[in-house]
């Protein structure tokens, strides 16, 4: 009786906690219905898709030609300044949702995997931040997405292949070939032996010069005998 009552009377503060302070969409700030996580139905199907994994060769793929041998190298969404896209990525990275990484990596992964695009991918490898980073942020944006992805397709993620050494926090104004070698010195592998012949899914949240999609892949590949893929949430070319 008395566990009834106090169901009652939690669902009513629940109600009126609702009431008062709705729970807001991410990208437009309209309050969510009960139903609706994260996103509001109208924002959820506005999202820009690329459907880069249904092309026979994408934009993005091309970018990575000459530098890294990807299988494969998708993003879910077209980024854009001042757009759902942007909103989505700012309250992931800079205000605390990480939930917002792990909901939207689920989205894309159903894609993936209705679509057949991840079938021969083992594992999936999140870009680490630096420890000192991910400290102070509380988590790894790019993992939380990994485990959203991970989660819709069923493929386990892995978090002790790749680290971070240094952090690199001066990157925003060097040039691309000095983000380049700046990034690339800080990535390091481990155990490589044990990885041999895999299928790897990168997974980052935005692409814009793929300066540390290609740093994290050359030490992948300069140390194990892997097969690479990525796949981020955004891109900007
Ligand atoms: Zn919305």
């Amino acid at each position: 009786m008395l566990t009834k009552s106090f169901q009652f009377v939690k669902q009513s503060v629940d109600d009126l906690l609702y009431l008062f302070f709705p729970e807001a969409c991410v990208c437009c700030g309209t309050s969510l219905l009960n139903q609706e996580k994260i996103l509001c139905t109208t924002c959820r199907f506005k999202l820009p898709k690329t459907n880069f994994h249904k092309w026979e060769s994408n934009p993005m793929e091309k970018h990575f030609w000459g530098r890294v041998n990807f299988e494969m190298a998708i993003a879910y969404l077209y980024f854009g300044k001042e757009t759902r896209v942007q909103e989505l990525l700012h309250h992931l990275k800079y205000k605390g949702r990480d939930d917002v990484g792990t909901y939207i990596g689920e989205l894309y992964g159903s894609d993936l995997k209705r679509d057949g695009a991840v079938d021969k991918i083992d594992f999936i490898i999140p870009v680490p931040l630096h420890p000192s980073r991910e400290r102070f942020r509380g988590y790894n944006q790019a993992y939380m997405i990994g485990k959203g992805i991970s989660e819709a397709t069923g493929i386990p993620i892995r978090k002790d292949f790749l680290y971070r050494g240094v952090a690199s926090t001066t990157q925003t104004k060097k040039t691309r070939f000095e983000r380049w070698k700046n990034v690339e010195e800080i990535f390091y592998t481990e155990k490589t032996e044990q990885w041999k012949g895999k299928h790897l899914l990168l997974v980052d949240d935005v692409m814009t010069t793929g300066s540390t999609l290609e740093a994290c892949s050359r030490v992948l590949l300069n140390n194990a005998e892997v097969k690479l893929s990525a796949a981020t949430i955004a891109v900007a070319m």
